[in-house]
């Protein structure tokens, strides 16, 4: 790995970041708080909330085995994939490289910030070799893109490979491990000490059921934490969203027992599609989704929405022609797809 300066924006390394009011004091226990103009009434909306999130960091530093000072939190995993590009990639001169197909934040944000995207194509079992990757960077490659268990495609990319990108690769790279809890691949967030340059992505919006809260992490380096934080936004993570979400860690038990249930579904639904004659393959899944070829994906999917039925369609995304990609849903729900594209 290149040294992090070497890395960073000359305007980012530089910064002076906000000073908020509740960064500025942390001294004895206080009880008059008069230092950010906020309203004195109307608890506890009226105060602003922890611009760091210490307590529910301590939670999720326990439950994902990572120290608090390796924690990053954002409003989603969204601000956590704009925010390499922040403060790695200088716009119009650097670039970046990703697998193909895949989740489609990482070129949006590449091309909000005017940072060249090089999308790598994945082979023909949506799997791909270091070197293909690596050949695709140059002096001006800031970050590699990976996502295990991709989206869409459903694999985990093999872990071997993705070693060889962090071992091989002068700049970060980025692991977007949104549905590793569906997995049988263990997290890399637990090989961070062997690994400067990486950044692991979880997020609460999949297996957590919290999409709707925002809450995405990343893992890595104190000093790449310490850069996100100096350049995301002072409140980055709403009082109502670190409540909800300690909320959740609570409730740990229903998260492993809705995992077990949907695995249970997956299984079900893929066998099931594969009896289908209007599907042509099922692609192996470690997620909550599977992606499927089938005869024709767009007037298949036309006709599940004529009957209030959304899936996916992936038709036009490289690689995926004809395919639909499917979330696992409620036993009814699969059974309600299930019964119409029986009739189909
Ligand atoms: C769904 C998904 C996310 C989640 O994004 P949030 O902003 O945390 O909701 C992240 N990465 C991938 C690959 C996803 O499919």
């Amino acid at each position: 790995m290149k040294p992090l300066q070497q890395l960073t924006r000359p305007n980012i390394w530089s910064l002076a970041p906000y000073s908020s009011a509740r960064n500025e004091y942390s001294g004895k226990a206080a009880h008059v708080f008069l230092d950010a103009n906020e309203n004195p009434y109307n608890t506890p909306l009226n105060r602003y909330p922890d611009p760091l999130q210490w307590e529910l960091k301590k939670s999720i530093s326990q439950l994902k085995g990572v120290a608090v000072e390796n924690i990053f939190l954002g409003n989603g995993s969204d601000e956590a994939i704009d925010l390499p590009f922040r403060c790695f990639c200088q716009p119009g001169k650097d670039n970046v490289v990703a697998i193909e197909p895949t989740y489609g934040m990482y070129k949006v944000c590449a091309d909000i910030n005017d940072v060249e995207y090089r999308p790598v194509q994945l082979d023909e079992n949506f799997l791909i070799k270091a070197d293909k990757l690596l050949a695709a960077c140059d002096e001006h490659t800031k970050l590699i893109w990976l996502c295990s268990p991709n989206n869409p495609t459903g694999n985990n990319l093999e872990r071997e490979e993705i070693v060889k990108v962090i071992d091989g690769f002068e700049g970060i790279v980025i692991v977007d491990e949104a549905y590793s809890d569906f997995s049988r691949q263990p997290s890399l967030r637990h090989e961070l000490g062997r690994h400067p340059n990486l950044v692991v992505l979880n997020t609460m919006s999949k297996a957590w059921g919290c999409a709707a809260i925002r809450l995405g992490m990343a893992f890595a380096s104190k000093d790449i934490i310490d850069l996100f934080n100096k350049v995301k936004y002072p409140y980055n993570v709403n009082l109502l969203t670190q409540q909800k979400a300690q909320e959740a860690l609570a409730a740990k038990f229903d998260v492993e027992k809705w995992i077990g249930m949907l695995l249970q579904e997956r299984s079900r639904l893929m066998a099931a599609f594969r009896d289908l004659p209007i599907c042509e393959q099922v692609y192996p899944s470690d997620a909550n989704f599977f992606l499927a070829r089938m005869t024709d994906a767009q007037g298949i999917y036309d006709y599940l929405v004529e009957r209030g039925i959304i899936v996916r369609n992936r038709t036009r995304v490289q690689l995926c022609k004809n395919c639909l990609r499917v979330t696992i849903g409620t036993r009814s729900e699969n059974n309600e797809l299930m019964g119409a594209l029986r009739q189909y």
